[in-house]
């Protein structure tokens, strides 16, 4: 029942550097810095103050409304409590914890029997899920909870993304092929909550071992199916994906329940069947550190709160790196204080050389139109961009700038290198700040 998603591009993946790199254990760093603020939403005030120890698990923040806590990665001392640098290139209030490398677990983490998890009613899954941090984990880090909670009696099809499409990131192909049952597990759960017979999985075929290892998986199961999808960037945006599977188009400014659609990531079902059944919160995850000038590419399982710089050094890199980024090279936030911890949100970190410099002496637009072709959201890059330069967040709103969903098909394909994506990103900024009743998803 497959689709074709509208434009889009076909950049080189780059997956071979990892993609047969089994995912390995990051030794426990001596200091984690954990974030606040690590999802959509409000931020979690902390629970915690300088001189307290904490254990494995136990949860240091939280907040009420859309908020989800976050929870100590090592046991140790908080060494402060203070703002860092943040991955979103902002800063923001940090628990610093001194590791005493002791790896103590909080009592608050109790795994269930299967006969207690068949017991629990969707609110009990729903609030295990919360309690445990879950978020979005392809990057998006929107709170699972709400997702679930908002789609209940609306949705009709989960969709599980496993479609990886951005270049250099392996981190789901991986857990695919290391761990199919815990996603399986985790993709149980959400059929239960919500409902629903039947889920779908997304996978693009230029994942050809992963697509073997989940067909072994689901072979006399009816009640999860694969859904084998041709590569194409950026299929693996939640409305793109909606779309190549379902056929159903998500409307402008509209969230998949409007089309009955909930998206999950494959990483995401795999933290619920930790939460679930083992009583695990979400404190490490896979990171893929990847890159043309990294000297030992890998999938690393990395605690929540290790530095970017600590990741660098365990990879290694032939000369100094031209950028490094939060995410892949089509969708990623460029770095530039690589004291930056790793965050619920970090699939990747991808360190590109020199030779991916693009030096454009004068950018002018030539007016040739691929960046129309090439938008999987029916946009218009080209007039979204002059816009822009008016200022008038109303002209900007008049060319949807806030439905771009930043994937960088159009940056990709202008041959005048214009800075679309970077200045669509700051556009939307702008209209948030100046005119937050408006549209502000995206
Ligand atoms: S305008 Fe936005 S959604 Fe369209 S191609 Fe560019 S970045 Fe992607
Ligand atoms: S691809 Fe670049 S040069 Fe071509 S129309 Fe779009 S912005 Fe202009």
């Amino acid at each position: 029942m497959a689709f074709s998603i509208f434009g889009g591009v076909h950049p080189k993946d780059n997956k071979w550097y990892t993609e047969n790199c089994p995912v390995v254990e990051f030794p426990e760093p001596d200091i984690v810095v954990i974030p606040m603020s690590q999802h959509i939403g409000a931020p979690c005030n902390p629970l915690v103050k300088k001189g307290e120890r904490v254990l494995v698990g136990q949860k240091i923040g939280d907040n009420t409304g859309l908020c989800v806590p976050v929870h100590a990665s090592v046991s140790g001392v908080v060494k402060a409590v203070e703002m860092r640098p943040h991955s979103s290139g902002t800063t923001a209030l940090c628990v610093v914890i001194e590791n005493d490398h002791l790896q103590e677990l909080s009592p608050e983490v109790r795994p269930r029997t299967p006969q207690q998890v068949e017991a629990l009613t969707s609110q009990e899954l729903i609030g295990i899920i919360r309690e445990a941090g879950i978020v979005g984990m392809g990057g998006a880090a929107f709170p699972t909870h709400v997702k679930l909670s908002s789609g209940l009696g609306k949705v009709d099809t989960i969709i599980v993304n496993l479609a990886e499409c951005e270049p250099f990131i392996t981190a789901d192909d991986r857990l695919c092929k290391e761990k199919p049952w815990d996603i399986l597990e985790g993709i149980r759960i959400l059929k239960k909550i919500l409902g629903l017979e039947v889920a779908y999985i997304g996978i693009e075929n230029n994942k050809p071992e992963a697509i073997k290892t989940l067909k072994r998986a689901i072979s006399s199961k009816k009640d999860i199916r694969l859904e084998i999808l041709r590569t194409k960037y950026p299929q693996g945006a939640e409305k793109q994906l909606i779309q190549a599977i379902t056929g159903r188009q998500v409307p402008s400014g509209g969230l998949p329940a409007a089309v009955g659609c909930a998206v999950f990531n494959g990483a995401t079902c795999k933290a619920i069947y930790d939460a679930v059944y083992k009583g695990l919160p979400l404190i490490r995850r896979i990171v893929t550190v990847s890159g043309d000038i990294v000297m030992e590419p890998r999938n690393l399982l990395v605690p929540i709160g290790t530095s970017f710089n600590e990741l660098l050094e365990a990879v290694g890199h032939s000369e100094n790196p031209y950028k490094v980024l939060s995410g892949g090279p089509m969708m990623g936030a460029s770095q530039y204080d690589l004291s930056v911890p790793t965050i619920k949100g970090t699939n990747a970190v991808t360190i590109l050389g020199h030779a991916n410099r693009y030096v454009v002496e004068q950018a002018k637009c030539i007016r040739c139109g691929k960046c129309i072709d090439a938008c999987p959201m029916h946009l218009m890059p080209v007039l979204m961009y002059k816009a822009l330069y008016t200022g008038s967040v109303e002209e900007m709103n008049a060319v949807h700038l806030m439905d771009c969903i930043e994937c960088g098909c159009c940056a990709y394909t202008c041959p005048a290198g214009l800075p679309l994506v970077l200045s669509f990103r700051s556009g939307k900024h702008q209209i948030r700040e100046t005119a937050p009743a408006a549209k502000t998803k995206g």
